[in-house]
């Protein structure tokens, strides 16, 4: 059974998959297959950039047994070297290859008449493929923790096939769904089945990785990392500290060499509801991670209103409480240049009860934190999508083009700027920067981590090599620096 998997890259809340990263969902479907019988050497693994520059693979296809397609951006961005797959490139290959064809990912929540078709899976990719293999069932069903515990570790060697190895990121899974009784109008999680991984189980899939090569990791996949594992109480999940320290521990024990270990998404009504816990779990993570780390908090609005109209749970200074608590325990200036753990801010628009007093509330909020000395590592604002079978879906919004393009250049001058400039000052050396592109006579680079940094670095470097640089100056987003080091092959 020859199969072959195209990953046309997913970008969710709560999972990246667009290179350097790695998202669960190849090595789900490797493993899967791998379990249904198909030998390990009968797997291949593509992105849709390799396909798109070599025409061999559309041969590979051909004579494949299976395909599986990966698709799905629910909060699409701009990337460096990487263009996701688009409908009508899916369109093609349904057209193309129709009964071999499955494709899924976080495509399934979007509306596209061509992502009906039945060849699409509505549930788990993983599980159809496995179901189709084995059982010969064409159904749709979310898999279960058992065969994700299978299927992780018997999936791990995909990563060798990704172009950007041995300098991929591998984005892990600890839970999916939302552990909240409501939920906010424009969310998707809630649509997955809830679904939490043993601590030991993830630790097992992270040394797997780490025998076939990976060497860095971004706990990445669940909506708050602080309440994996966490105990249901009245007023929400408590966070459980301990889980989350032999979670660490584990990691470190299965990966001693690790090169970066970062962490993804926060919800700040944790950190308001259940403070010292908390500040314990942020201190485990700064001991056991590498520095650069950040905690990405979905704030979404600071407007009473819409926090209201939307069931968001926290208010402006809950969120300045959160962004506090990070700041104390992980502004420190790491090894590689940048602050251990720095907190990140979610701000959305297009939400129930918008209006031009909104804009004026987020800036309020940023504005009080930048006043009061804390560091934000990254603001990322965007307009939200209005997903099928979510409370959004039926809403009536508009946003003022004019006042969303101000805003945003205001809170770049005024917040983003000056707190890069304090993040990473002049004459910081930042190290290990992976040059990527060149841009005209630029050449550009990022650290490997969760949400880099870009780098510009004047002249043409030698490509896919790590140097360490100093910074010379700051734009929005994006550093000058000059090299410093002998240009070297390998992460150290
Ligand atoms: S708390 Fe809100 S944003 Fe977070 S996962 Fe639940 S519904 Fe989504």
């Amino acid at each position: 059974m020859r199969s072959v998997i195209i990953d046309g890259y997913v970008d969710e809340p709560a999972c990246l998959g667009v290179p350097p990263y790695i998202s669960p969902y190849p090595r789900y479907i490797a493993g899967a297959l791998i379990d249904a019988g198909v030998s390990a050497h009968d797997v291949h693994y593509y992105t849709i950039d390799q396909l798109r520059s070599e025409p061999r693979i559309i041969e590979v296809m051909d004579r494949a047994d299976l395909i599986a397609v990966i698709a799905g951006l629910t909060v699409p961005g701009r990337y460096l070297n990487a263009n996701p797959i688009t409908l009508p490139e899916i369109g093609d290959f349904i057209a193309r290859y129709n009964e071999k064809i499955i494709i899924g990912g976080p495509v399934r929540l979007n509306q596209e008449s061509v992502l009906r078709n039945e060849c699409v899976a509505k549930k788990d990719l993983e599980a159809r493929i496995f179901d189709r293999l084995t059982e010969k069932s064409d159904t749709d069903r979310w898999r279960t923790t058992t065969e994700i515990k299978r299927w992780s570790v018997k999936g791990a060697h995909i990563i060798r096939q990704h172009p950007s190895f041995p300098n991929n990121m591998c984005e892990i899974e600890t839970y999916r769904g939302c552990t909240r009784e409501t939920h906010c109008s424009f969310c998707t999680e809630p649509l997955y089945q809830n679904s939490s991984r043993e601590i030991l189980e993830v630790v097992d899939e992270i040394k797997a990785l780490y025998d076939f090569g990976a060497r860095y990791f971004r706990l990445g996949r669940q909506p708050d990392l602080f309440t994996y594992k966490g105990i249901e109480t009245n007023d929400g999940f408590k966070p459980n500290p301990s889980a989350i320290e032999k979670l660490y521990k584990g990691i470190r024990t299965a990966a001693p060499e690790l090169r970066v270990l970062h962490m993804d998404n926060l919800n700040p009504a944790t950190i308001t509801e259940f403070p010292n816990e908390s500040r314990e779990i942020a201190k485990t993570i700064i001991k056991h991670h590498t520095p650069g780390d950040v905690a990405a908090m979905g704030v979404e609005s600071g407007d009473p209103s819409v926090i209201r109209k939307n069931n968001l749970q926290l208010h402006p200074e809950d969120v300045i409480k959160a962004v506090e608590l990070i700041n104390e325990v992980g502004s420190r200036r790491g090894e590689n240049g940048l602050p251990e753990l720095l907190p990140g801010i979610n701000l959305l628009h297009g939400l129930k009860g918008e209006s031009k007093r909104t804009y004026q509330h987020n800036l309020e909020l940023l504005q009080t934190i930048h006043d009061k000395g804390l560091l934000l590592r990254r603001i990322n604002i965007r307009k939200a999508i209005k997903f099928k079978n979510t409370p959004l879906e039926e809403t009536k919004t508009h946003i003022n083009k004019k006042l969303f393009h101000n805003y945003r250049n205001t809170i770049k001058r005024k917040i983003e700027v000056p707190i890069l400039k304090q993040i990473a000052p002049k004459g910081t050396t930042l190290k290990n920067i992976l040059t990527e592109t060149h841009h005209g006579q630029i050449t550009l680079g990022r650290q490997i981590a969760s949400y880099p940094l870009l780098i510009k670095i004047r002249g043409k470097l030698k490509l896919r090599i790590f140097i360490d640089a100093v910074v010379t100056n700051h734009n929005h987003r994006s550093l000058t620096a000059i090299p410093i080091e002998k240009q070297h092959n390998n992460h150290p």
